[in-house]
């Protein structure tokens, strides 16, 4: 059996309970080494066979998890924040399904949930913005025409930006193309939850001049919009003159 499992943003107690009994009882771990953090791997038991896949192809991934099911053994495939994002999992699942490999996947705490932690932020607030935005800026691997960054600034909705950190210039040039100003709010966040975390926040205009003054160009998350700086409506949610389906309005 494989587990795909989330090892969360880095700090290694933020990854699930179920994460980490798995990486106790596993008997082959594959991990993700450029962002997962190898602290986790202390959780391993004795005698685990350890593979980093930043070093691996797809087919050498597949072939370490073909010859432990072989075995009868355990594997854990340990992705960075939540495998669901930017994890390149759907092609190990397609390629285990053809090889008759069962899986299951235990989710994480994604690296945009981190960063709003580190920022004190969030996305989702009353008259600001309900909808968060996950995308990237189209690089080595190539983005959808349709989902390019001006075309999501458009919405002005809160945004969170992987996989960009190396290519500011060009986001804050795509950013101002949509309804966000020099002005709007931006945060570079470095290493979210893990010990030389940064938080670095500028605007729109001044994304890339900020990226180089901090020396940030990977490893980290770019966040977009009013809601880092909101004027904003409180929630119904918790207004006394609001009736939920637990609470009668007080007011
Ligand atoms: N599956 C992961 C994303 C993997 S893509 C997740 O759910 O978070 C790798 C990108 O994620 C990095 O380039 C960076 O943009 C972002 N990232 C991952 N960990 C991060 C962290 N701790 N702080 C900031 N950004 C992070």
């Amino acid at each position: 059996m494989i587990h795909f499992v989330g090892a969360g943003p880095g700090a290694p107690d933020l990854i699930t309970l179920r994460g980490a009994e798995l990486l106790k009882t596993a008997d082959v771990v594959v991990y993700a080494g450029s962002l997962v953090n190898p602290a986790l791997l202390k959780l391993c038991p004795a005698g685990c066979e350890i593979h980093n896949s930043a070093e691996m192809t797809l087919e050498q991934v597949l072939s370490v998890m073909e010859t432990a099911e072989q075995e009868g053994k355990t594997t854990v495939r340990l992705h960075t924040g939540d495998p669901c994002l930017y994890g390149a999992i759907r092609e190990q699942m397609d390629a285990l399904d053809a090889m008759g490999i069962l899986y299951d996947d235990t989710p994480g705490v994604s690296s945009f949930c981190g960063a709003a932690a580190a920022a004190q932020a969030e996305y989702t607030l009353p008259e600001v913005s309900q909808s968060v935005v996950i995308t990237r800026m189209a690089g080595r691997t190539a983005v959808p025409e349709r989902e390019s960054i001006a075309a999501w600034a458009s919405h002005g909705a809160s945004m969170a930006v992987f996989l960009s950190a190396g290519m500011l210039e060009g986001l804050q040039t795509e950013l101002l193309k949509g309804t966000y100003t020099s002005n709007t709010p931006a945060a570079l966040v470095y290493k979210a939850t893990w010990p030389e975390e940064k938080v670095v926040r500028c605007t729109v205009g001044t994304l890339a001049e900020s990226g180089r003054t901090h020396q940030i160009s990977k490893t980290a998350l770019v966040l977009v919009g009013d809601f880092l700086e909101p004027t904003y409506q409180r929630s119904k949610l918790y207004d006394p003159s609001f009736t939920t389906g637990f609470r009668e309005a007080s007011q």
